[in-house]
């Protein structure tokens, strides 16, 4: 407990990590973690990498190949309550394609009650608690759902012009970022999953089978919560962001040209951005560099100030994606 209110006091910005288990079917191999526990993890590394062969990484937390997806949720649940006081909450999942970003935000392809990922988790809080709270804040909550690809904006509950691209505008009746994009109001979990199955959808349009575009952009389902004292008349706002960020492994540019080249260029960049921003605010810099891409100016409101972070950070246990889970790993201890 008090542990929890010092790493609180701390700073706002949490990172965990997260270790895929070996998937079946996969051929036996040794994982690249040597060791891990609660806070800290050590991966076996080509002596290139390090001349012991061996390097370690500390982290709010560390969750291993047979962590449930209800541990995964547990320190959650004070953030979801944050959006309903009135605060601005990010929870993003980060790791090279197959890690397990997917996995943790929404869940494996057959969900059940036990493998539901975290978005379904904090929804379902979110209506719990401000159903608990009902006599005294009544709460109005809607969502947004959002891609960006390329350093454009799409809305993926658009029911029309699937394509559109969506201009920044602060509108400041209602505090959105992209006020033009669908705003749908929802009353409970299952309307959302309802949503979020339309968004799934609309995404994969313009992907082929040889192009799964999930991979390389960024998708972000924004819960947007409006509460009003009923004693008072007071009003608050506050929201959640729940980001699957696009796939952090690096591209061969010597190996991708024309349209995979600029995607690659893109989410590199855009990645980047978010660590700059996440990392200057820890340090606590005065300049923060929003501008940089779509994604940081997307999340501006959401990200430092008295707004809360949460990071997943995911990486392969196989030997052959060392490269990219040591980058992974220092990418998140540079934002922790
Ligand atoms: P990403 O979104 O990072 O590309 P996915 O979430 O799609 O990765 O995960 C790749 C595969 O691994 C999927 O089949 C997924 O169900 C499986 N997987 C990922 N994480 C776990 C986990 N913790 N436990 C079991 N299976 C997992
Ligand atoms: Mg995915």
């Amino acid at each position: 407990k008090l542990y929890n209110q010092v790493q609180d006091l701390k700073g706002s910005i949490r990172v965990y990590c997260r270790v895929r288990p070996f998937l079946p079917g996969q051929p036996n191999s040794v994982s690249t973690v040597h060791r891990l526990d609660e806070g800290s993890i050590t991966i076996n590394t080509p002596a290139k990498y390090a001349k012991d062969g061996r390097k370690s990484f500390t982290f709010n937390k560390v969750f291993g190949p047979s962590a449930t997806q209800e541990e995964i949720f547990s320190d959650t649940q004070p953030l979801i309550r944050s959006a309903l006081d009135g605060y601005n909450v990010c929870i993003f999942a980060y790791g090279q394609t197959g890690s397990g970003k997917t996995h943790t935000m929404t869940g494996p392809r057959e969900l059940t009650q036990e493998s539901v990922g975290v978005n379904y988790r904090a929804l379902s809080d979110l209506f719990l608690i401000s159903e608990q709270r009902k006599d005294t804040i009544s709460y109005e909550i809607s969502v947004q759902m959002l891609e960006i690809y390329n350093e454009q904006v799409r809305d993926l509950l658009a029911t029309d012009g699937l394509n559109k691209r969506y201009p920044f505008g602060k509108n400041s009746q209602n505090g959105l970022n992209v006020p033009e994009a669908s705003l749908v109001p929802v009353s409970s979990t299952s309307e959302v999953i309802g949503l979020m199955n339309i968004g799934q959808k609309n995404r994969a349009v313009g992907a082929t089978a040889m192009n799964d575009r999930s991979s390389r952009s960024h998708s972000c389902l924004t819960v947007h919560v409006q509460g009003r004292e009923l004693a008072s008349g007071t009003t608050l706002r506050g929201c959640m962001h729940l980001v699957d960020l696009a796939g952090s492994e690096r591209v061969d540019k010597s190996e991708v040209v024309g349209d995979r080249l600029k995607e690659a260029q893109h989410i590199n960049k855009s990645l980047s951005a978010l660590g700059d921003v996440i990392s200057s605010l820890s340090q606590k810099n005065s300049h923060v560099p929003y501008r940089n891409s779509k994604l940081t100016q997307l999340l501006q409101d959401s990200l430092g100030g008295q707004a809360k972070t949460l990071m997943f950070v995911h990486i392969s246990p196989e030997p052959d994606a060392v490269g990219e889970t040591l980058s992974t790993l220092k990418f998140a201890e540079r934002v922790s």
